[in-house]
């Protein structure tokens, strides 16, 4: 079957994958034992990576904390502000009501602490209410959370507009930007975001590597306490021996996502075009507005279809998934298509197809076939 699930996590390169495999078996020293060649080798490529993982954000080498992923990133970014918090008396955080689980989980838990959340709602055409997060900002409001790209519907938020009812207030902006880093340049260099979330699996680097980039504000990065004590490495923010073998994997990728950028978004555009035509055919309703989707990206009902009943149908023609794969343990109904004012009925309907410049066609007569099978009931 022709993978359709690039958000869940994409293929690794296979030059990013070479250069794992290098720091995997020949140059496997400890990048912090730079005293012989070894560890020389290991901290250079490090040093490199992280210079080539700041690119794509805008940022330099010494702005990029190496983490587990996304996930690890988002909760340095929140729980990491527990203790200015409570030192400062600014106890009040505002999130999205679409946020990935990893920003939502960690702001829950910022409540039990004597924090406050409020979270912004969502429209039909997929993005945060923006307009509202001027009402919700409070003198002691510490964090602003919110995503760059969704990742089950893939439309755009709009960070621009946030950052216009941001500026000049004190509270620091935190950005989780898996779905979009690497893909989607333009706002992550916008100067008011304070922290952002990237994930190498988004981008054709192996799993487990992630990365939390800051940006000074009058000379000083958030002040985040960190979430884990140790040796020190990564500003104390996250101590460890670095994978290095992951981290180098994760330069590669970056540097092949500033270089292929817009040709990697012309293949996608293009296997778009494909992939509306087949749901255009079908009578699917698209999830969000079009316009404001990334172009590798579809949400979309099925009418009468039970997404799980059409993912299994369709298993062995292209893999999909009916839900993002995070909580895909747990099947309940989507809670972002819920928040965009989607029916119950609709949301249980609702697949996402997503894909990437290495995919190959799909036997898209069969999907058909399979579809209008079911639709049928036969
Ligand atoms: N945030 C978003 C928007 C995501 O899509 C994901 C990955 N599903 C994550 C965070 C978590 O990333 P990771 O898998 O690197 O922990």
């Amino acid at each position: 079957p022709v993978y359709l699930d690039c958000s869940a996590t994409t293929p690794v390169e296979p030059s990013a994958a070479a250069v794992a495999a290098k720091f995997t078996e020949k140059d496997y020293g400890n990048a912090a034992s730079p005293v012989h060649d070894y560890g020389l080798f290991a901290r250079t490529a490090a040093d490199h990576a992280r210079k080539l993982v700041g690119q794509p954000a805008g940022a330099g080498a010494d702005s990029v904390v190496f983490t587990g992923g996304a996930t690890e990133s988002n909760n340095l970014a929140i729980l990491g502000l527990a203790e200015e918090g409570t030192r400062t008396g600014r106890r009040h955080i505002i999130t999205t009501a679409i946020e990935h689980k990893s920003v939502l989980e960690p702001a829950a838990a910022m409540e039990r602490f004597g924090f406050r959340v409020d979270h912004l709602p969502a429209g039909a055409d997929g993005r945060f209410d923006v307009n509202r997060l001027a009402e919700l900002l409070r003198p002691d409001t510490l964090l602003v959370s919110t995503m760059h790209v969704n990742n089950e519907t893939g439309i755009i938020q709009p960070l621009k507009e946030t950052a216009e009812v941001l500026a000049g207030h004190e509270a620091y902006w935190h950005v989780d930007s898996a779905q979009g880093y690497g893909k989607e340049f333009t706002m992550l260099t916008d100067g008011r975001i304070d922290m952002i979330s990237v994930s190498g699996h988004k981008i054709y680097a192996p799993k487990g590597i992630g990365a939390l980039i800051m940006r000074r504000r009058d000379g000083r990065f958030p002040p985040l306490m960190p979430l884990m004590y140790g040796g020190g490495q990564e500003q104390g923010l996250r101590p460890g021996t670095l994978p290095v073998q992951l981290i180098a994997a994760f330069g590669e990728a970056a540097k092949l996502a500033m270089r292929d950028g817009e040709s990697r978004r012309q293949k996608c555009i293009e296997y778009r075009r494909a992939v509306l035509s087949v749901l255009g055919e079908l009578g699917a309703q698209q999830n969000g507005d079009e316009r404001l989707c990334m172009p590798h990206t579809v949400n979309f009902s099925l009418k009468g279809i039970k997404a799980e009943t059409a993912v299994r149908a369709l298993k062995s023609v292209i893999a999909v998934s009916g839900t993002s794969a995070c909580t895909s343990h747990n099947p309940m109904p989507s809670y972002v298509l819920g928040a965009m004012g989607l029916s119950a009925e609709r949301v249980e309907c609702s697949l996402r197809f997503s894909w990437c410049h290495m995919t190959p066609d799909a036997d898209w007569e069969r999907v058909k076939d399979i579809i209008r099978k079911l639709r049928s009931g036969i």
